[in-house]
């Protein structure tokens, strides 16, 4: 038998049964209660380093605890492999994207694998696979028929020599990131899911995921929907007489209203200066603006820029001419793309005024300083203000309306006025807009819809699908998507009426791929439906789901999005997805976050061989709680490995007591001084364990089972029988706390130890009360002031326990011949004296 820690020969040997054994491979078990933990999939994007191994690390432990727990635990991973960064490498290498992708995910299964990660590898899938995207376009399908996919035409940004749109990220400083060339704003027709429709659901369902998920993601998703109450009203341009509608959520500042801003993608920004000497000025603007990315231009403290388009609008509430900007930060995205601006009561509005030198009117002003003036004829000096004030009061300078308050009556009132006068409307808006789908690019799911001259839009028959990416492509040097000119591809026949047709060119965003991966993994090999229903009904939805707070909108929005819509179509029968979510905190080496990109990545391959996977595991889990940064430190996987050489070491040097540990003691009765120490910590460490793991504080629940290593360090436990038995109790205890942290080490000395059966099924163990009080006190217990019998207590013992004690002993009874004491004297923690 070795004498050293011997990781490589312990881990692949395990590693080898747990595979050949498929020991993660779970089925339905209706006796059994399941539990659906799930860790974000990854995109198989090349080799794993230690940033990415948390998030897995972590769902890892929380499974195999709940293994532990009796639980049916499914545990599944796949590949999130359709997309661009796939297609760009393949470009870049003159390789194939479908190459490129399965070479990764053979090389991350390689490290998933070693590192001994949990999972149940018969459930593995890959998006980019047909079996898998034929269910992505079943569902674009049902939406498509359900009138949640339509296709409408939107501003993009355009790349003529890629012929692709492109994201906001692949728009470097104006031009496409790809080829140099500028990029435009096209509008372009593509296919968008109408997301709007359930935005109010989405916004409802949150409440039920307030004991569950994290409150800022929750904030997040909130305001990320954006659901604002207000008001629609018409201005009319003074020039032509037409309405321009603009959604407000404060009526009650209308009178203070000084400018209109309409979004540089408005359809009327560039008309108005038309003709005029200011056309070329605005075209300028415009074309700038549009080509800005849409977060800096709506970013807190971002350079406000205008222009003024020469024209002027009527304000419909005191008949002002008010003139019309453009102005970057107005997004064409919320409400309809033009604003009224209030300078005085919107520090945005108030910012861009001052620069350009417009009008600043104040109409609210604070209760105590309106009290006593006269609020029709308000008299402020705008040039005094340093700010624009948001808060609430009373309305000035407002008409007829002066002298309100503006949140109690105000608001009301002005809407009530705009709908009797008919120039406005009661209104809610929302920041949520419908999700475009398509993508120009190749390495996507194609989406499932024909062209025809005759019928129009048709969609592909389900009974045809999956619509199959052409693998046998080669990339056209102009940077098109292959499958744009590939007539093979393109050319079909109409469904409906057999004639010629043309098949949609354009893949689906992958977001759409990962919005209901999590329903394949209940059965991955389904042919009859995305999943077997009933398999869906025992498994889904998930109990806890572990990723990256980077998704906390996008992602799990469109997946809540999903899922109610396919709750709708009655296809699954719970509304949310994930009941929990754990966000894991980022790993950070010298002061960034560890990625490729950045040149700062611990290679895991290097770790697991010099250290082993367990003491990887180990340290990841414990230099942390989860939801924290982590700072990756050679010195603390240094400390990690050791101390898992000294638990080998302690188990070994004692496995033969462990062996032969005989029956269990009942608590600490009986056992010497020392015995009685370590049973003590041997439960206290399990008490403390448990209270962490559920709350997922690893890093303490690791500290405490290192402080418990410490004890049985120390420990000289004689040959009395009852010494073994602690000590196998102790041996036991600490290897099924550690195992689901370094599951290799923990199942070789289970084992070693002849403990029966496998350390994964065993139960998680259970503290015992009665093993973790503390040494005893003695009490003198006295009648009448002479010694009569003494008895032991806990050290905690309380003035009323102490008298219990005493007047239940049995000598006492005895004096006391079942009369009531006269009085009892406590003396706490030392004696007690009972008169009689
Ligand atoms: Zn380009
Ligand atoms: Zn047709």
């Amino acid at each position: 038998m070795s004498t050293h820690y011997d990781f490589k020969a312990i881990e692949t040997r395990l590693r080898e049964k747990w595979l050949s054994e498929k020991t993660f491979s779970v089925t339905r078990d209706p006796g059994k209660k399941k539990f659906y933990l799930l860790e974000m999939f990854p995109y198989p994007s090349g080799k794993l380093h230690v940033g990415h191994l948390r998030n897995y690390a972590i769902g890892d432990v929380i499974a195999r605890r709940k293994r532990m727990e009796g639980h049916n635990v499914l545990h599944p991973i796949g590949w999130d492999s359709f997309g661009m960064p796939a297609e760009n490498a393949a470009i870049q290498n003159k390789s194939h994207p479908y190459k490129w992708t399965m070479s990764n995910i053979e090389e991350m299964r390689r490290q998933f694998m070693k590192m001994g990660v949990s999972y149940d590898w018969d459930r593995e899938v890959a998006t980019s696979h047909p079996g898998y995207y034929k269910w992505t376009q079943w569902i674009f399908a049902r939406m498509y028929d359900e009138g949640v996919a339509y296709r409408k035409k939107s501003f993009v940004n355009w790349c003529g020599p890629c012929g692709t749109v492109l994201a906001n990220e692949q728009v470097v400083e104006s031009n496409c990131w790809r080829c140099d060339n500028p990029v435009e704003q096209q509008e372009r027709e593509g296919w968008f899911l109408a997301i709007t429709k359930y935005a109010d659901n989405l916004l409802e369902g949150l409440k039920d995921l307030e004991q569950g998920w994290p409150e800022r993601v929750l904030v997040m998703q909130q305001n990320w929907i954006g659901k604002s109450l207000g008001a629609e009203v018409d201005f009319t341009l003074e020039k032509t007489g037409e309405k321009l509608k603009v959604f407000t959520t404060r009526p009650d500042t209308l009178y203070g209203a000084t400018f209109m801003a309409l979004a540089p993608e408005h359809p009327l920004a560039s008309m108005l200066a038309t003709g005029t000497d200011r056309e070329k000025e605005v075209e300028t603007f415009i074309r700038e603006a549009v080509r800005q990315d849409k977060t800096e231009r709506t970013a807190e403290g971002g350079d406000k820029k205008g222009v003024f388009t020469g024209a002027y609008a009527i304000n419909p509430l005191n008949g002002e001419r008010i003139p019309v900007w453009i102005a970057n930060f107005v997004l064409i995205e919320y409400g309809s793309g033009a604003i009224m601006s209030v300078p005085a009561h919107d520090q945005r509005d108030f910012e861009f005024a001052r620069k350009y030198g417009i009008d600043i009117r104040v109409v609210i002003a604070p209760e105590e300083e309106a009290a006593g003036k006269d609020h029709a004829n308000y008299t402020s000096d705008p040039a005094l203000l340093k700010e624009a004030y948001p808060g609430g009061g009373i309305m000035v300078n407002s008409g007829p309306f002066s002298g309100l308050n503006n949140r109690n009556e105000g608001i009301a009132k002005v809407i009530d006025h705009l709908q009797s006068k008919g120039i406005g409307a009661r209104m809610v808006n929302y920041r949520l807009r419908d999700w475009g789908v398509s993508r120009q690019r190749y390495w996507g799911a194609p989406i499932p819809m024909i062209h025809c001259g005759k019928c129009g839009i048709v969609r592909v028959p389900d009974e045809q699908l999956p619509v199959i990416l052409p693998t046998d492509i080669e990339f056209p040097e102009s940077g098109h998507s292959p499958i744009a000119g590939n007539e093979e591809f393109i050319n079909t026949s109409c469904p409906k009426c057999g004639g010629a047709a043309r098949r949609e060119t354009d893949t689906m965003d992958t977001f759409m791929c990962s919005s209901w991966y999590y329903n394949r993994y209940t059965s991955a090999r389904c042919q009859t439906a995305f999943a077997a229903r009933e398999d869906l009904d025992y498994w889904a939805p998930v109990d806890q789901y572990v990723g990256g707070i980077e998704h906390a909108i996008l992602h799990l929005l469109y997946s809540r999005f999903f899922t109610r819509f396919l709750h709708d179509i009655g296809a699954v029968d719970f509304k949310e997805p994930f009941k929990r979510l754990l966000t894991q905190g980022m790993v950070i080496k010298d002061g960034a976050k560890m990625s490729k990109s950045k040149g700062n990545v611990v290679s895991l391959d290097v770790m697991s061989d010099r250290y082993g996977a367990d003491a990887t595991r180990l340290f990841i889990l414990f230099a942390a709680p989860p939801e924290r940064d982590l700072e990756w430190s050679d010195a603390g996987i240094e400390g990690s490995f050791r101390f898992l050489n000294r638990v080998y070491r302690w188990l070994e040097a004692n496995l033969e007591t462990i062996k032969g540990g005989g029956d269990r003691p009942t608590g600490l009765e009986g056992l010497s001084p020392e015995a009685a120490n370590v049973r003590r910590a041997t439960h206290k460490t399990i008490a403390r364990v448990t209270f962490d793991m559920d709350r997922f504080q690893f890093n303490t629940a690791i500290a405490a089972i290192m402080e418990f290593m410490n004890i049985l360090g120390a420990a000289k436990l004689g040959g009395a029988p009852e010494d073994g038995a602690v000590m196998a109790e102790a041996a036991e205890s600490l290897l099924l706390l550690l195992n689901p942290f370094t599951p290799h080490l923990c199942a070789h000395m289970w084992e070693q130890a002849g403990r029966p059966g496998s350390i994964l099924d065993h139960p998680w163990p259970g503290a015992m009360a009665e093993c973790m009080v503390e040494e005893s006190i003695e009490i003198v217990l006295q009648i009448n002031g002479k010694l009569r019998g003494r008895l032991l207590a806990p050290p905690d013992v309380t003035k009323e326990q102490m008298e219990m004690l005493a007047l239940a002993d049995e000598k006492v009874k005895g004096y006391l011949e079942g009369k009531p004491p006269r009085k009892v004297v406590v003396v706490p923690g030392r004696l007690v004296n009972i008169v009689v």
